[in-house]
């Protein structure tokens, strides 16, 4: 892969240079190396895409879904094959370790998996002789263009949430990855070139705000999918909403452990640990405050202390770092910014990760894990998405107070309890209003034929995305009520 070099968009089956009149430089985050320039496509080349998609559908929708996935397994194939290249890719525009970055292209390829079932997943109902003589069916239809618009924690997962399905379910694509890690869908889109699809079934747009609100307005998206932070998925969701769009769009989240005094301490810490400064916490499912019953404070107190100190920081392409950089040097910077607003709301700094080095990458945009003591849960930062390395603890006398407060956030993305009691367990899933739940598990990642099911406001909308919600979303239900008069028929 060339260096430096200007990032194209891939529309109407053909690499295309933007005529954008901003370009932004794609750093690697734990060297600060430019690799890329990434470009701010104008509103006119979303249009290009979109006329693109829309010459395609009438083809594509009448390709029997026997045929169009042949495509899906040819793509998997492909994305296996230049797995590592790939991994590889992310690990260097987004940090997070190549494991990291293995698991989740992983993750995305499930999704490609799943969507090869189209041909049963798509199938309607029908019942005969609704009256004498009459029968009712209930078909699916795709829905004609589609966008998806993603994030930069999982640059290899999330446009593979919405992909697949949607040109399976026979609709038209359309993606706009996050600015800030275009290289990975950049690559994938190369391999996306060899499938052989027709011109127009999938394109690529780079860009930014003004990309986005082209696909929100243009009158022949009809479909918008969007996970990013809270603010921008309710904005996007209200205004493809205003302009008469299906819209499912996951935001932010602040989750939350409980661990209660039975719990298995050594698994348990071991995998609060790993939830919270896995992918330098920058993950949806992150747990971010643990909330600790009664006696189950001590123990897990003083492990998860050890476990921050010591983590191993570095660069993702270092075998031996279990944690790389944040994304940016804002991130970095707001990210300390909470953590001492944190201590100025009363919480003790049991272990300090701000204003760090790492040995070899000085310029890099690191922080170490950091673990908080007894923060108060009206407090700000008790309610904010620090989206970082950053586990806060607060102690509660009983399971009701935890859920309480689990319940009182603003997000409902995922929330966990470490127990070894059933009873326990089954209350807190229960109870608890939060859309994904974990029991002993610490990073409650639906599997692709499951929805992925936030609530509150980490999602705007009615159909998630992923599994059966996915086909939902893709594809329009229409009902033929049906009589064949004849002689035949007649006779009864
Ligand atoms: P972001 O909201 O800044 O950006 C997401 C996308 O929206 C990007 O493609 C970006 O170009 C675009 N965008 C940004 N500002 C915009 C604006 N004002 N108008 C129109 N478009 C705009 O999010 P991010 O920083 O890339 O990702 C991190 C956030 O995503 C975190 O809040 C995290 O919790 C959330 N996230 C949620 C899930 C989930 O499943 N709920 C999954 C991954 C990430």
């Amino acid at each position: 892969m060339t260096q430096h070099r200007q990032l194209m968009n891939y529309i109407g089956g053909q690499w295309t240079h933007s005529r954008a009149a901003e370009y932004l430089p794609v750093r690697n985050p734990a060297t600060d190396e430019l690799l890329a320039h990434v470009p701010l496509s104008p509103a006119d080349e979303v249009d290009t895409a979109v006329q693109a998609a829309q010459a395609a559908f009438d083809g594509w929708r009448r390709t029997p879904p026997t045929e169009r996935i042949q495509y899906l397994f040819k793509f998997k194939q492909l994305l296996e094959e230049h797995s590592e290249e790939i991994a590889h890719l992310t690990t260097q525009e987004c940090g997070k370790t190549l494991a990291e970055a293995q698991g989740e292209l992983l993750r995305g390829i499930e999704n490609v998996e799943v969507a090869t079932g189209i041909p049963s997943l798509m199938m309607g109902y029908n019942l005969e002789d609704i009256a004498s003589g009459i029968d009712e069916h209930m078909f699916r239809q795709p829905v004609g263009v589609v966008a998806a618009i993603t994030p930069f924690n999982f640059p290899g997962m999330i446009p593979l949430w919405f992909l697949p399905y949607a040109i399976a379910c026979g609709n038209c694509f359309i993606l706009k990855p996050s600015e800030k890690v275009p290289l990975t869908m950049a690559r994938v889109f190369e391999l996306i070139d060899q499938l052989g699809l027709p011109t127009g079934v999938v394109s690529l747009v780079n860009g930014g705000k003004e990309a986005v609100d082209a696909l929100l307005d243009h009158s022949l998206v009809r479909a918008i999918s969007f996970v990013g932070s809270s603010p921008v998925a309710k904005y996007v969701y209200s205004r493809a909403a205003a302009n008469g769009k299906r819209a499912q769009c996951q935001g932010g989240a602040k989750n939350t452990v409980i661990v209660l005094p039975d719990a298995d301490m050594e698994m348990t810490t071991r995998i609060v640990a790993d939830s919270s400064f896995g992918c330098a916490g920058q993950r949806c499912l992150a747990t971010s405050v643990a909330i600790t019953v009664g006696e189950a404070r001590t123990e897990f107190r003083e492990r998860l202390t050890d476990a921050a100190v010591q983590r191993k920081v570095g660069s993702g392409l270092d075998s031996e770092v279990e944690m790389g950089p944040v994304i940016t040097p804002e991130s970095k910077q707001r990210i300390e910014s909470l953590i001492a607003k944190g201590a100025r709301e009363g919480a003790e700094l049991l272990v300090d990760g701000r204003n760090t080095q790492v040995k070899g990458y000085e310029r890099g945009y690191f922080v170490r894990p950091t673990l908080l003591d007894n923060l108060a849960p009206q407090s700000e930062l008790a309610r904010t998405e620090i989206f970082g390395p950053v586990l806060s603890l607060i102690h509660v006398q009983d399971i009701d107070a935890a859920i309480e407060l689990i319940n009182a956030s603003p997000f409902g993305n995922m929330a966990c309890l470490f127990t070894s009691s059933g009873a326990a367990a089954r209350k807190f899933r229960y109870e608890v209003r939060v859309g994904n739940i974990g029991i002993n598990v610490g990073v409650a990642a639906p599997m692709a034929f499951f929805p992925f099911t936030g609530w509150k406001d980490s999602f705007f909308g009615d159909m998630h995305a992923q599994g059966r919600d996915a086909i939902e979303f893709y594809t329009e239900k229409k009902v033929v009520v049906e009589r064949w008069p004849c002689e035949w028929s007649r006779k009864f």
